[in-house]
């Protein structure tokens, strides 16, 4: 009968909501351990200069491996910390983690690159931030101006005022500041001029569609135009194709980052990545041809 059947399509749904609440829930749990348990490792994407080809900076990505899991992606634990707080944590841990890194990485010989970490918006309406900061870039003796905070629109743009104190007090300690996947919130322009921003990152869905879609291309470009006038770097994310690169360059993006270059990996072979990239890249012979025609 209807009712019956009514009866058990409820049943179901039920069931299945609660084995999604369950698997957020018991994520939760097992977030909340995963630090002092050492589950937590920083991964690094290195970023690299279209004009130089150098590479100039890496990008810290957190990675969690859960111990029944396996790997557990950031769009699915970053929210989740979010929401406990435990991003407040776990961000303490990033900052202090990619410090460290990069500057070991310098103690084994490597010239500076920026290293560039993201913030939640948790953490910036936390009280201690500049103060963590202030402490992390002591504690680790990194030179403030290779540190990078990469921050989305959103976070930005919840309380704009506070956000804006804030950012000014960050760039005093002398640590650059990236506005990440610029393009995709809601912030007016202006508030480009207002916040004290060192670089804008391209966001990857219009780096996507570069070769295929005109409105696309017309936005990228309009970005880096309107970053270049305000005095800022532009990063263009997610770039995959050499097609993607080759316009980025023609329109003097200033850097790249995305699988076309390399993955995310974890510090040991980020450094060999960079130690061992003095090695001209297939089509460096290329462009060096068309230059000294
Ligand atoms: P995001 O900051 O925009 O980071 C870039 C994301 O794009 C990374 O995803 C990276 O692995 C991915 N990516 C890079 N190149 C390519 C490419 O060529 N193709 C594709 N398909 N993807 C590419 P990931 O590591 O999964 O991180 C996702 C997001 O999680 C990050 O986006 C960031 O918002 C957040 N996140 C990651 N680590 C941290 C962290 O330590 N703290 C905070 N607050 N957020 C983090
Ligand atoms: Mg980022
Ligand atoms: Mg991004
Ligand atoms: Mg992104």
């Amino acid at each position: 009968r209807a009712k019956d059947k009514g009866g058990a399509c409820y049943q179901f749904y039920t069931a299945a909501m609660n084995a999604h609440g369950n698997e957020r829930l018991r994520l939760e749990a097992d977030l909340r351990r995963a630090l002092e348990r050492g589950e937590l490792q920083m991964h690094y994407q290195p970023k690299m200069n279209l004009r130089t080809q150098a590479i100039v900076g890496v990008e810290a990505l957190m990675r969690w491996r859960h111990p029944v899991l396996g790997q557990v992606s950031p769009a699915q634990f970053i929210p989740i910390a979010e929401d406990t707080g435990l991003i407040v944590a776990m961000g303490r841990f990033a900052l202090e983690a990619a410090c460290a890194d990069a500057q070991e990485w310098r103690r084994r010989g490597l010239p500076p690159v920026q290293m560039s970490v993201n913030l939640s918006p948790r953490q910036l309406t936390g009280a201690t931030l500049v103060s963590d900061i202030a402490g992390v870039l002591q504690r680790s003796g990194l030179d403030p101006t290779l540190l990078e905070l990469e921050i989305t629109e959103g976070a930005m743009m919840k309380s704009p005022e506070t956000a804006a104190a804030l950012l000014h007090e960050l760039r005093a300690l002398g640590v650059g500041l990236a506005i990440d996947d610029f393009g995709t919130g809601y912030s007016s322009l202006s508030y480009l001029k207002r916040f004290p921003l060192s670089t804008v990152k391209i966001d990857r869905s219009f780096v996507r569609d570069l070769s295929t879609d005109p409105d696309a291309r017309a936005l990228a470009n309009g970005i880096i135009t309107l970053a270049h006038g305000l005095r800022m770097k532009v990063v263009a994310e997610g770039v995959e194709t050499a097609e993607q690169l080759e316009h980025l360059r023609s329109q003097d993006c200033d850097e790249i980052q995305g699988y076309w270059l390399c993955k995310p990996m974890p510090a040991e072979q980020a450094y060999e990545f960079m130690a061992e990239r003095r090695v001209p890249l297939p089509w460096q012979a290329e462009v060096n041809a068309v230059r000294h025609q």
